[in-house]
């Protein structure tokens, strides 16, 4: 479902990402971890071109983008759908209610029929448990609140894939489940993910694979039981014995 071969990203003199290589079947969920500037969040925008990897080429579903040449602009549209991003802070719209920003992308973006994008909206907030809370605007929502609506924001576009980037980093401790458990849902109905995330947990429990990354290379992937009991690599355990 997705392959990532020899993707390299630099900021001015900084190469963050080295030569990743990585593929991901269908409905797995992979978690990425790995030490604080190892390059887990630029891999994530690249794969959703957010950022614009300096070379190597990306496929998701048989759509391939390749930066060692020049990518049209219509070509990165139509392979930015293909990926639903959920980001740290939500980034909700502030002056439009739970629904609107449900309803906005297939409004918007794929010029969706009024009717048909709101009853799906109303279907995706149940989904994530806020049913009762569609017409709420973000700031009359918690942050485990409004981060479901964030899920339900990028699943209104009907990805093929769900990226998230520490979803629940910017959380208060006792709202980090809830968004879990609806990462869980996602993953148990079988929708393939990439998730960077702190929550070794939930690593643990709903991770087909984990992979290590540090200094802009994956050093390690393998099962969850495996990372976390007898990892192969010396910076892997390094690493898990830090944050343990
Ligand atoms: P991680 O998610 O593993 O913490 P990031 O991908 O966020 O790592 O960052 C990797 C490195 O790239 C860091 O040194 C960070 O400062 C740098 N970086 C990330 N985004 C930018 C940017 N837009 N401009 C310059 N440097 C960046």
């Amino acid at each position: 479902m997705i392959r990532i071969s020899g993707l390299y990203k630099q900021f001015g003199q900084l190469e963050v990402l080295k030569g990743i290589d990585l593929e991901v079947e269908k409905g797995k969920v992979v978690v990425v971890i790995g030490p604080s500037g190892s390059g887990k969040t630029t891999m994530l925008r690249c794969l959703n071109v957010l950022e614009t990897p300096t070379k190597g080429v990306i496929s998701i579903s048989g759509q391939s983008l390749d930066f060692s040449k020049e990518v049209p602009k219509k070509n990165i549209a139509s392979f930015r759908r293909l990926t639903g991003m959920v980001f740290q802070n939500y980034n909700l719209f502030p002056h439009k209610t739970a629904l609107e920003n449900v309803m906005e992308g297939p409004v918007v973006v794929k010029g969706e029929n009024k009717d048909t994008a709101r009853k799906k909206a109303q279907t995706l907030l149940e989904k994530v448990g806020l049913g009762d809370k569609q017409d709420y605007y973000p700031a009359q929502l918690s942050g485990g609140q409004q981060q479901r609506v964030g899920i339900a924001r990028a699943l209104a576009m009907e990805p093929e894939v769900m990226l998230f980037d520490e979803p629940t980093s910017a959380l208060d401790p006792e709202l980090v489940g809830e968004v879990l458990k609806v990462m869980k849902d996602l993953a148990a109905e079988g929708m393939t993910m990439i998730v960077v995330t702190h929550e070794m947990r939930f690593a643990r429990e709903a991770a087909d694979e984990v992979i290590f990354m540090d200094q802009g290379v994956v050093v390690e992937r393998n099962k969850p039981d495996v990372i976390f009991t007898n990892p192969k690599e010396e910076r892997t355990r390094k690493f898990l014995n830090m944050i343990q």
